[in-house]
């Protein structure tokens, strides 16, 4: 009999004739018979009683084995290696060392790890295997789930096989194993793979609005699509930012970000290194100090308050409270509708000021050394994130020279002239004229050609087109002590000698037309005499985005603001 076939009941046995069973001669007699049945029918009713006897007693007896069996495989030996932690409350502190994937290496081939990491992917290989890949920030590990024997010490049951295909992506994981050799292609983690033994999910995640691997392709996957037989998703920059928490997972902003703290490391060292010191000024300010159009008003209980558009008169203040050499890395806010790859209405900015001995170069002295302390630093300790971002958006290496091109603006603007470039109007551009966006990108790239560097300075720019506290030149009043640094042809740097003479600084005022009595905190702060000193503002998301090139300021911003974006 079949493994699943039925045991006859007891009414289908009660049907079988036998001569005991009335019923049975009954029918016979009302079918008509007129004599009993024959000895040899009764035989041979006799033998096929009991031959169904029989396989009903055999059928029972299968059927107990069959359920003997199912319970047995239902007894799973591996069942405490894997399975959902309960809610993480502290619990315990074991001291277990966690393993972080970039700290695997030759030594670790042999030795039983514990880690947590987000399940990135799986694949199953028949019936006993599954490949699974784990990941740590910008690193990925290959695990490999083998069902083993029972007799093996961390046994590996079908069921946990099972287990871990149910784990959904992006599960944060609790991995134990043991590191072997390999060749994996498909992971960072190329030599080494993780035999599991254990494997707990920590926390589960639901349904995810895209994947890291489609928030990770490059430009040239969505080319492929043109030509071969693959279908890609684009994960758009405003779904990105929507769902920023998954977004900032990927390995290129992992990456972008930890170079994003680099700069501000960098910025921190090589001016601590100066003798500067850090100041926190306030963002919330009674008044306007530079100029009324573009600072955010916000209510300030009965009153009125602005947020800081810089930190230009508070860092001023301190040179005129002898503090000498002063750096500040604080939020900037902005009040323009300015809807470009480049402005933010929230940045990060890294400012500086400090007293000049002689000459405001002494400051653009600082200022280079500090923007080649920062290229070098990353450069040199942050290699891997930049191969990690170059994956995504490949661009060419960010060149700078050892001894900084620095060109005057008139001669910028006469490189400019003899390559063609025209105002916004179509006219050719005059030496004094405002540099236009594009301009300034048309001599990045002559200044490359020419030059061989994606970093320079433009010095000495028309008065006229700068603040009202830029000093002017003691020589052509028509310029000014002022600069900005460019990186890949982009503004990333402005700043300049300031006037510190409040008489001075009041004829200036009247020059450009602003009335001296609305900036009279600003012209109070250097009447109690303050050195000649000189500074600049660096926008730390455009340092990051120009210097990896990643086309738009949102991506180097964890939580973008600007003109049509408040949330996340
Ligand atoms: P731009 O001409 O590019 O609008 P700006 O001349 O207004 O800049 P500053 O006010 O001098 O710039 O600010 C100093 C630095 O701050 C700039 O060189 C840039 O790196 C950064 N920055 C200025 N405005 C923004 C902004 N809206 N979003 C992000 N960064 C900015």
């Amino acid at each position: 009999m079949a493994e699943n076939q039925p045991v006859p009941t007891d009414a289908q046995a009660a049907a079988v004739p036998t001569p005991a069973n009335p019923a049975t001669t009954t029918e016979a007699a009302e079918a008509g018979a007129s004599t009993g049945p024959t000895k040899g029918e009764l035989k041979r009713r006799a033998k096929e009683a009991e031959k169904a006897k029989k396989a009903a007693e055999r059928a029972a007896r299968e059927e107990e084995e069959r359920k003997k069996r199912e319970a047995a495989a239902a007894v799973d030996n591996a069942s405490q290696n894997y399975g959902k932690l309960p809610l993480h409350q502290s619990q315990e502190r074991t001291g277990r060392k966690f393993l972080k994937f970039d700290g695997l290496d030759k030594a670790s081939v042999g030795q039983q790890v514990i880690f947590r990491a987000r399940m990135h992917n799986m694949r199953p290989q028949g019936a006993k295997i599954v490949f699974l890949t784990f990941r740590q920030q910008t690193h990925t590990l290959q695990g490999v789930l083998v069902v083993s024997g029972e007799k093996d010490e961390h046994q590996v049951s079908k069921q946990m096989l099972k287990y871990a295909q149910t784990i959904p992506s992006e599960s944060l994981v609790m991995v134990e194993g043991v590191i072997k050799e390999a060749d994996v292609k498909s992971c960072t983690v190329q030599n080494f793979e993780i035999g599991v033994q254990k494997l707990y999910t920590a926390v589960e995640v639901g349904e995810l609005p895209f994947s890291i691997d489609d928030a990770s392709r490059p430009e040239s996957d969505f080319q492929r699509m043109e030509t071969e037989d693959v279908q890609f998703s684009r994960v758009s920059l405003p779904t990105r930012l929507d769902n920023r928490v998954l977004d900032l997972r990927t390995p290129t902003n992992q990456a972008i970000f930890r170079m994003s703290s680099a700069v501000c490391n960098l910025f921190r060292d090589y001016l601590n290194s100066q003798g500067f010191i850090e100041i926190h000024t306030p963002k919330l300010q009674g008044a306007a100090t530079e100029s009324g159009a573009s600072v955010f008003k916000v209510q300030y209980f009965n009153s009125q308050a602005f947020l800081a558009q810089s930190p230009q008169l508070a860092k001023q203040m301190c040179i005129a409270g002898d503090m000498e050499r002063v750096y500040e890395i604080a939020p900037v806010f902005r009040a323009e509708d300015s809807n470009t790859h480049r402005h933010m209405t929230e940045f990060m900015g890294l400012d500086l000021e400090m007293a000049i001995e002689e000459h405001y170069h002494e400051v653009l002295d600082v200022l280079d050394g500090l923007f080649k302390s920062i290229f070098k630093g990353l450069k040199e300790k942050f290699a891997h994130e930049i191969d990690v971002v170059a994956k995504q958006f490949p661009c060419e290496e960010f060149l700078f020279l050892d001894e900084t091109l620095r060109l005057p603006f008139k001669e910028g603007m006469k490189m400019l002239k003899e390559a063609g470039a025209t105002d916004s109007e179509g006219n050719p551009i005059g030496e004094m004229d405002d540099m236009s966006t594009e301009n300034e990108k048309l001599l990045g790239r002559l200044v490359r050609e020419k030059y061989k560097t994606d970093y320079f300075i433009l010095d000495k720019f028309p008065l006229a087109i700068r603040p009202f506290y830029t000093m002017p030149d003691p020589v052509d009043p028509t310029l000014s002590n002022s600069y900005d640094f460019f990186m890949r042809g982009e503004e990333i740097l402005s700043g300049a000698q300031r006037v510190h003479d409040p008489v001075v600084l009041e004829q200036r005022m009247k020059e450009v037309g602003i009335d001296p009595a609305a900036m009279q905190g600003y012209l109070d702060a250097f009447k109690l005499g303050a050195p000649p000193h000189g500074g600049g503002g660096i926008g730390l998301e455009r340092v990051v985005m120009l210097f990896l090139k990643l086309g738009n300021i949102r991506r180097a911003s964890l939580f973008p603001r600007d003109p049509k974006r408040l949330a996340p």
